[in-house]
């Protein structure tokens, strides 16, 4: 089927969505092609006994004002995460209940990772969001992986391991695959480590009641036949006047632009003619993401707070290095969030579904106590099994990869434009970032159209 459209957008995520929401907003026609049979991408939520599941994306942070603002667009609530109550950390075949930021560790291994993270922080303030491949002091940082600086700086074991785990965690890999810059650059699009690493205050604030999917939803109807699902883009020619997209289904759109807002790994496999240029097609085939499996149980009532406890756990002697809350402010159902980043994914994705199932729910009753064995019902969801996503929650860049081709990130190809939470500068990473690239790309079209 043949379309003719101002802007072709490929991907429903946020990026995409976003993009198509705003130009739509000033007089363009669209046409957004997905490839899933659902909107929302690396956010994915299913409806459950009245409340909700997100396998994806869940989160958002206080400051993180473009998804704040969507979210009070289409007039949906949030509600804060649980943090009351103690936190605990399963260590060296123990747990240990604590409260703030730093579990309750030796004196040096506190030192270690107190001094780690300030360190991390101070450098991060150096990094420039927007050109950081153009700066001296962050390409001597994008020679090494966040690994060896690691192993060079963090000299106590337990420090260094809750460091790594701090990495593996929003990097979604080995500390030895990625850059410490791009781990830097995270921090800094953060606003802090901190900031990253919180509840309260911080990246896991709140939650959407209806689930982050919502306001996805909300924009995928509002776009009505403009939106076309099951189809995956193929390819992108540039021609004298515009652009021409092939998808499956025999769909062709005709556009005077067009933008990218799908991860790089599958934009690498877009058949461009003429060819990207050297540098762009080389940054795409250089970002892969990471791995990320999420497990969810969920109980009758979040009986772990009235044992005083948050539902936030750390695991320094597991595959599953973090748990969260994802309960309602009820508490009925109780949910636990767990989360396995990088090789820990891969360990735990290996396993058979029930040897999956049974080896969580030890280690959560190892957490929560023996009632955790027994959930209601159990989910799991591996995202670099997900052929439309190849991984989360972001693309990475491995050492010495932004600094030699950072520079095509963000640049269009001639009507060819860049979204993605990879392209963003603020909350790189998040569903914000996703809907700031998204903006970011429509008032690029609109400038130049
Ligand atoms: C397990 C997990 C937990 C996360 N937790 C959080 C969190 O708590 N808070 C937070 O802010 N962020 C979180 N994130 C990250 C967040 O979900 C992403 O940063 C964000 O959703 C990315 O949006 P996007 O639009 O850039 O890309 P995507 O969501 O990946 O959207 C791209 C879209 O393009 C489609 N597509 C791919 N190829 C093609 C093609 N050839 N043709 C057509 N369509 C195509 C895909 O199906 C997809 O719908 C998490 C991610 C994961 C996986």
């Amino acid at each position: 089927m043949e379309h003719e459209t101002d802007v072709c957008i490929v991907g429903a995520g946020y990026a995409g969505l976003t993009a198509a929401r705003r130009l739509t907003g000033v007089g363009k026609s669209v046409i957004v092609l997905e490839a899933r049979d659902r909107v929302g991408g690396r956010v994915w939520t299913q409806s459950y006994d009245g409340f909700r599941l997100d396998f994806g994306g869940t989160f958002l942070g206080p400051d993180q004002d473009a998804v704040r603002k969507l979210v009070s667009e289409f007039g949906l609530e949030t509600f804060p995460t649980n943090y009351e109550g103690e936190k605990v950390m399963a260590i060296d075949g123990a747990t240990r209940r604590y409260g703030g930021l730093i579990p309750k560790l030796s004196v040096g291994a506190i030192g270690s990772l107190g001094v780690g993270m300030a360190r991390l922080d101070a450098m991060a303030k150096k990094v420039p969001l927007d050109a950081p491949w153009a700066d001296p002091r962050s390409r001597r940082w994008d020679q090494q992986s966040a690994g060896a600086w690691l192993n060079r700086h963090a000299h106590v074991p337990v420090g260094r391991q809750l460091l790594g785990a701090t990495v593996r965690g929003v990097m979604c890999c080995d500390p030895s695959e990625v850059s410490l810059l791009h781990f830097l650059y995270l921090i800094r699009s953060a606003n802090g480590l901190s900031n990253l690493l919180s509840t309260k205050g911080g990246y896991q604030q709140d939650q959407l009641v209806g689930g982050a999917q919502s306001m996805a939803n909300a924009i995928a109807e509002d776009l009505g036949p403009s939106l076309l699902l099951q189809t995956p883009a193929r390819s992108i020619t540039r021609e004298d006047a515009g652009v021409r997209v092939t998808a499956d289904g025999d769909v062709s759109v005709r556009a005077g632009h067009v933008i990218v807002a799908i991860p790089p790994s599958l934009a690498a496999q877009l058949h461009f003619d003429p060819p990207l240029p050297t540098e762009k097609a080389q940054l795409l085939d250089r970002m892969p993401a990471g791995s990320v499996l999420k497990m969810l149980a969920v109980y009758d009532d979040a009986f772990w707070r009235a044992d005083g406890l948050a539902g936030e756990t750390v695991g320094a002697d597991s595959p599953i290095e973090m748990t969260l809350d994802g309960s309602p402010p009820s508490g009925r159902p109780g949910i636990i969030m767990g989360f396995a980043f990088g090789p820990y994914a891969r360990q735990l994705g290996a396993l058979s579904d029930d040897e999956r199932r049974t080896t969580v729910l030890a280690e959560y009753a190892r957490r929560f106590g023996p009632r955790a064995s027994n959930p209601a019902d159990y989910f799991d969801h591996e995202w670099a099994n997900e052929p439309w996503s190849r991984g989360g929650m972001m693309s990475r860049w491995a050492p010495g990869t932004i600094t030699q081709f950072g520079a095509a990130l963000r640049t269009p190809v001639g009507r060819i434009h860049w979204a993605g939470t990879e392209t963003a500068t603020v909350s790189h990473g998040t569903i914000d970032g996703a809907i700031r690239s998204g903006e970011r790309a429509a008032l690029e079209v609109v400038e130049t159209s």
